[in-house]
């Protein structure tokens, strides 16, 4: 096949993520016998080691996870090679050409700290790793605000055509996510009630339980608000309101997101003052044991907020007037990851007595986290012969219990490795729509600054600050806690 003597590369081979999930990911693919026989694998890090020693440590790394079948072992290390060096500097780029050189297709997983993103472009493309015809693979984040993320997708297009570059977004390659595209598109019944007329509002909740712990010199110059709303949850948003694409290919599915956020309402002094919180947790009690203080981590007195809520309007003749609930905050009592699509109660209820209280609008809630999960609540009767009484029952779609292969729950970045390694870009992010994000949550931290929103403090262990509630429930309305 055309695909025999391709080549994927990660930069960075050594660090966190290349252990956490590429690495395993990429294992649990060929046993599956989805890698392309063929693909080499070849890792680059400065670390002194040979390629005999790289297999020694990813052999390691996946025994710790599950034991390890010996026939896709054997297959697995053959794919294994190694570079040491620096990409930014030309012998590191002489190493991975000797390694490389005309293996198509090329991938180029950049796993590195983005801050070396512009400087190992160039020194790849003047190495002549990075040809007209290699996929480029960028981790978030890009940047840290709409200038810095123009600048390295500048110094990505010098050596790249858009074509080639597959920014991840991991939540794109989780299952529920592309299921609820099934769920809109693939069924007469929910699309035609996707609009205001029906639908009430829309919660998104990335709840963590998680201290920043060892990455706070990263976090404590982005929070909340740029790790986690700018990218996973704006994404999120824009799958659930984009109009339909006229079909699954990448340019139609990310026309339609482009322009959900370019839909968002922009903040102001004002609406950033009542429509959105900052909260930063103090010493709490989370999951039973005692929790400290950001500032305690981190080790001096910060303005980085840890949490945020706000309340999204996407302007256009679908969403008018539902308002888009978010919040994401770490040292939350539980970690729960979800879109509550809530529905508007009837408009007449023929029910009286008690029943008349039972009644509750529908909901259809999709988790992403702890396990992936879609329901939706109906009324029906509660069987019986006294008065007429109702009950909210859920119908649910158990991922879990419907898995392709006995319920293994795969890594996200299966998925997504293996569209890259296809050209698939459908799952990833284009750059408009990185700049369009960035352009609205730089527009909300300008609003806060202007306001002079420093951080609420919060319990670690609660759902954050009072005012996020109060943001919520001023309209009536209340979160699916
Ligand atoms: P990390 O643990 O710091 O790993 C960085 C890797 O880069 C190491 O293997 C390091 O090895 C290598 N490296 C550093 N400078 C280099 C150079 N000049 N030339 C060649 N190799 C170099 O970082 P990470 O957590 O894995 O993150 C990687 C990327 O994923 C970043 O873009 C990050 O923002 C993103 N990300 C990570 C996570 C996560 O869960 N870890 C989550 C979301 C996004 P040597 O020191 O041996 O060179």
């Amino acid at each position: 096949s055309a695909l025999t003597t391709s080549a994927l590369v990660i930069l960075g081979a050594s660090g966190d993520l290349a252990r956490r999930m590429l690495l395993p990911s990429l294992y649990n693919l060929d046993a599956d016998g989805l890698l392309p026989a063929g693909l080499s694998i070849v890792g680059v890090a400065r670390s002194d080691m040979d390629a005999d020693a790289w297999r020694q440590e990813v052999r390691e790394l996946l025994q710790a996870r599950e034991p390890i079948d010996e026939t896709v072992w054997a297959r697995f290390a053959e794919r294994l090679d190694y570079c040491a060096g620096d990409v930014t500097k030309p012998e590191g780029a002489a190493c991975l050409k000797g390694r490389v050189d005309g293996r198509r297709p090329l991938v180029i997983f950049f796993s590195l700290s983005p801050s070396l993103y512009t400087a190992a472009c160039a020194s790849l493309k003047a190495g002549g790793v990075i040809t007209d015809s290699t996929r480029l693979v960028l981790e978030k984040p890009i940047g840290r605000d709409l200038e810095t993320s123009r600048s390295i997708n500048a110094a990505v297009a010098a050596v790249a055509d858009e074509s080639n570059v597959f920014r991840i977004d991991h939540y794109l390659g989780k299952e529920t996510v592309q299921n609820l595209i099934a769920l809109r598109f693939a069924n007469s019944l929910f699309e035609p009630l996707w609009t205001s007329q029906t639908i009430d509002h829309v919660q998104i909740t990335v709840a963590e339980t998680q201290a920043v712990g060892d990455r706070w010199p990263y976090y404590d110059d982005y929070g909340a608000i740029r790790d986690m709303l700018q990218n996973h949850m704006l994404q999120l948003l824009c799958l659930v309101a984009m109009e339909p694409p006229s079909d699954l290919e990448p340019d139609a599915v990310r026309n339609e997101k482009v322009k959900v956020l370019r839909s968002l309402r922009p903040f102001d002094r004002a609406s950033a003052q009542h429509d959105s919180v900052r909260g930063q947790y103090g010493p709490g009690m989370v999951e039973g044991e005692k929790a400290s203080s950001y500032e305690a981590e981190v080790g001096r007195p910060s303005q980085t907020e840890t949490f945020v809520a706000l309340t999204a309007h996407v302007d256009n003749w679908r969403w008018a007037g539902v308002p888009f609930f978010l919040r994401t905050g770490k040292r939350m009592p539980e970690r729960r990851t979800e879109i509550v699509i809530q529905f508007k109660p009837v408009p007449h209820s023929i029910f009286g007595g008690a029943a008349q209280g039972d009644l509750v609008a529908n909901r259809l809630v999709i988790e992403l986290q702890p396990d992936e999960d879609i329901s939706l609540t109906v009324m029906n009767k509660r069987p019986g012969l006294g008065d007429v009484r109702l009950q909210s029952m859920p119908l649910s779609l158990s991922l879990k219990s419907l898995g392709e292969d006995g319920g293994r729950r795969r890594i996200a970045y299966e998925r997504l490795l293996l569209d890259a390694l296809r050209g698939d870009q459908t799952l990833f992010v284009r750059r408009d729509e990185i700049e369009a994000a960035w352009a609205f949550v730089d527009g909300v931290a300008d609003a806060w600054t202007e306001a002079g929103m420093t951080p609420k403090p919060y319990p670690a262990g609660s759902w954050g600050p009072a005012g996020a509630f109060a943001l919520i429930e001023r309209s009536g309305r209340a979160w699916n806690d």
